[in-house]
Parts: C-alpha cells; structure tokens; sequence
C-alpha cells in the first residue's frame, strides 16, 4: 500500500477546512484537505446539479485552487489510523496512508434525527436531508412538505424547498414563542445575520409546535401536530425533520482527543484558544467542536491553519471575530435548546434503530448503550448506531462508546493496508 506524507492534513473541505488551508498555505507547507464529498464546501455549500453555489463559495474554492502547494482530494474517506500520525484513506480507486506532520479535524456535525410514529414511512428525511437531496437533484416541484423540528436550519431548508418549486405548507419549530422571539431580538448584534432572517422568514412558521406523527403507507400522507395546546392534521407530500446539529466527534476520539460538552449537553471536541485539541499537533474547527454556523467555522479554519503552522501572532488577530460567532452561538444553544417533551415523541412501538427494527418499548430497560446493542441489536445495523446512537443518548442519556475502526465502510483491499507497514510502498 502507498504511503504518502504531507507537511498538514486537513480533514473536511466546508468552511472551516477550507480556511484552515487557505490560513496555512503562505507557509508553503504542503497541504493536503481531504473530503467524502465530490466536491468542497461542506454543508453548507454542498454542490450538485440542483445547487446553486453562492459567491462565498465560490470565493473559497477559488482560493484553494489558487495555491499550488493545496491539494484537495475530494470523494475522500478516513478509515483508520494506523498510526499516531498516520491515516488510512479511501477513494473510489485505492486506498492509501497519509502520514501527516500536524493534523487539523474539520469534521462538522451532522442532524440529530429523533424518532416518532411514522417517522420511518418513504417520504420523511431530514431538514439538512431533504436539502441535500434537492441539490443532488430530487425534483420537489408542486409537492407539498411539512418541515418540523428546530433551528435556523428548518429556514434556510424550506428556503431550498421553495426555490425548487414545493410548496412548505408549515414549519413546525419547537421552541416557544419567547424563546424565538429573543434570539430575533438578539440578531442586530450580528446584522448579516438579521439580514438572513428577514429573507427566510416565512408565513407558515409557527413555535411551540411539535411533531406527533406521520400518516402514510408507501409514501407519506398527512402529518399529525401539536401546536401548544391542540393538535393539527396537514396533509403534505414529505416531511422533513431535524433537531438541531450534532458535532462529528468520531475520528478525533479514535484518535484520542478528549470531549467536552462546554454546557450545552451536546458533546463536541475539545479545543483551547489556538484550536489545539488535548492531542500534541493535532487542531479542530469548525462544528466538530460545537455548532455554531459558517462564520464561526471559517473563523476558527484560521486560527487552527495559522496556528499549525507556527504563525500564533497572525491566528491570534481572528481571536475577536472567532469571539463574536461563539456568543452568536451561545445565542442559538439558549434559544432553540430541545424542551424534554421531544422525548415523549416515541410510542412503544416507534422503532428506535430503523435498520435492526428495534422499537422504544425494548430499549427502555436497557442499562446502557452496550447494553443495548448486545441483547437489543440496537446500532448493530448498517449504520452501525450513526443516527439511532444520537437519539438514544438524547432519549435515554446514554453515551456511545469510542468509535472503532473501520470508520466507514472500506474494501477488503484498503483493511488489509493495515495488517502491517511491511507491504507499504514509500513515496
Ligand atoms: C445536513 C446539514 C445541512 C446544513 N445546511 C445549512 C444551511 O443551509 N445553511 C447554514 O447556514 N448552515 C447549514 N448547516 C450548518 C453547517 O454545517 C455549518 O454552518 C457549516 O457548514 C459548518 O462548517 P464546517 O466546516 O464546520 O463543517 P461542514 O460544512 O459540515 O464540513 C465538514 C466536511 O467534512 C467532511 N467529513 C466529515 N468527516 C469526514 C471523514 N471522516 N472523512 C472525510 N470527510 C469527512 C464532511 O463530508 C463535510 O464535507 C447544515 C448542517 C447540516 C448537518
């Protein structure tokens, strides 16, 4: 297996890995950002045939190709490490080792998907989901979509929704009234982003409103809400639900690096001022330590690059900036945190872990995670707990264990790079 070396490896090419690399690059360190997706931009900036990239992006990605010393490899994916400095990548056609003199993880976060009656029903996906898929070209054209859940993020989702052409007949946010009316009261402090607001304000969005469940056979039908007090049936074509983010954490604790939950109760990766992990020479930024939006991602891309590079006098004059997206995100944690009624959602019989048919009523007198996946199956499916782990640690509180390698899904020909550094070809 080839064995390649890089001066910085970079792992995630949205906002933060992306201005980590552009920080890093004036030091002519040879950079090397790599990425599950075809294309950078991350979240946020997901590219496809039914996307349209905003300048910002664009700006960005211009900037990684402008330096020659960047390489990104996109369609990228970290399997293992070996190593202490050494990762084990996967691509369509290999897989290889990267030995990497410092290492900055630009992970980001992924939706937290909780589950309810009818949530499994052809037709219901994520808010994020259901953007992706618009992007990557599901035509959503005349159909009608629910969007429920909490956030910012059910916006800018019925924002894509609509510039498709569907029709969101309702946005169902949980928080109250109070709650989002205080973070609107609070956004002058950061005008781009009240601005935004403004934009995807919507008609149909209504607060304290939760999620009961979802009518429908081979495609969904109607969805059942309670909106304070009373309950309402809409009829609709999808539904897309997301409530809230949760950090990538997985590569950097294989790695080691230690947790924190930094108060909110959602565990990110731990960093200090310079964006240093517990890890020696290994940095994070970006929603892997905390959501939090693009503009503080990008803010702390720079300060890890610059500070992996040894240049603290340049990383420490975005410590302000960085300042300003951490107190917007404070705001956005206070606001929109997930009221405990969320966790009455599931009936008994609401499948839990949707890939082992493990339903709520099994898992309830579970002791633990462990537990649960030894005598319930629960996480032992296809995506081996990536989206019931996350529900069961908020319905239940229990912690996953540290992710084991393979981190995804590899060939047995990249498996077998790490049986030993014997068959390694040096580059
Ligand atoms: C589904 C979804 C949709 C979102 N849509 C919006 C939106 O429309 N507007 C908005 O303001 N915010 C949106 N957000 C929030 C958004 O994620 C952030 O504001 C911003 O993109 C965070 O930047 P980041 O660089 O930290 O992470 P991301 O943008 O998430 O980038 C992380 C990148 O790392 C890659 N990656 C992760 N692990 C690995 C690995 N092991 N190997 C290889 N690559 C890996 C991911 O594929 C991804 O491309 C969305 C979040 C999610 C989860």
């Amino acid at each position: 297996m080839t064995l390649e070396h890089c001066d910085l490896l970079i792992v995630g090419a949205g906002p933060a890995g992306m201005a980590a690399a552009v920080a890093a690059a004036p030091s002519g360190a040879s950079i090397v950002v790599i990425d599950d997706n075809p294309a950078p931009g991350g979240q946020i900036w997901r590219d496809g045939p039914g996307a349209t990239l905003p300048p910002a992006a664009r700006k960005w990605r211009d900037a990684l190709e402008r330096h020659a010393n960047i390489r990104v490899c996109s369609g990228t994916r970290v399997v293992a490490a070996p190593s202490r400095n050494e990762l084990l990548l996967e691509d369509a056609e290999r897989g290889w080792c990267m030995r990497w003199n410092k290492l900055i993880l630009c992970t980001g976060a992924r939706e937290l998907l909780l589950p309810f009656p009818g949530w499994t029903v052809p037709g219901v996906t994520g808010a994020g989901g259901l953007q992706a898929l618009v992007k990557a070209g599901l035509p959503v054209e005349g159909e009608r979509i629910v969007i429920a859940g909490s956030g910012p993020l059910l916006l800018a989702a019925a924002a894509t929704a609509r510039t498709a052409g569907a029709k969101v007949v309702r946005i169902a946010e949980q928080a109250s009234f109070a709650a989002v009316a205080g973070f609107a009261a609070s956004l002058p402090r950061w005008p781009g982003k009240a601005v935004q607001a403004i934009t995807l304000a919507h008609a149909q969005y209504r607060t304290s409103s939760r999620i009961v469940s979802v009518q429908g056979g081979t495609q969904v039908e109607s969805v059942r809400l309670r909106q304070g007090p009373r309950e309402v049936e809409i009829a609709c074509d999808r539904v897309a639900c997301g409530f809230g983010l949760v950090p990538n954490t997985q590569l950097g604790q294989m790695l080691g690096c230690a947790l924190t939950t930094g108060g909110t109760g959602v565990q990110a990766l731990a960093v200090d001022a310079r964006q240093a992990t517990s890890l020696p020479d290994v940095y994070a930024a970006g929603e892997c330590t905390g959501f939090g939006g693009s503009e503080r991602a990008l803010a702390q891309g720079a300060i890890a690059g610059l500070a992996a590079i040894g240049n603290e006098h340049a990383a420490k004059q975005h410590e302000r900036e960085r300042a300003r997206w951490d107190a917007f995100a404070a705001q956005l944690h206070r606001s929109f945190a997930l009221a405990s009624a969320n966790k009455h959602m599931p009936q008994p019989d609401t499948l839990v872990c949707r890939c082992e048919d493990v339903p709520f009523s099994a898992l309830a007198g579970c002791s633990g995670w462990t537990d649960a996946k030894l005598h319930r199956r629960c996480g032992m499916g296809a995506c081996q707990g990536r989206v019931c782990g996350d529900a069961a640690q908020f319905l239940f509180g229990w912690s996953p264990p540290t992710p084991r390698p393979p981190l995804s899904p590899a060939r047995i020909a990249t498996l077998a790079g790490l049986a030993g550094p014997g068959d390694v070809d040096r580059q």
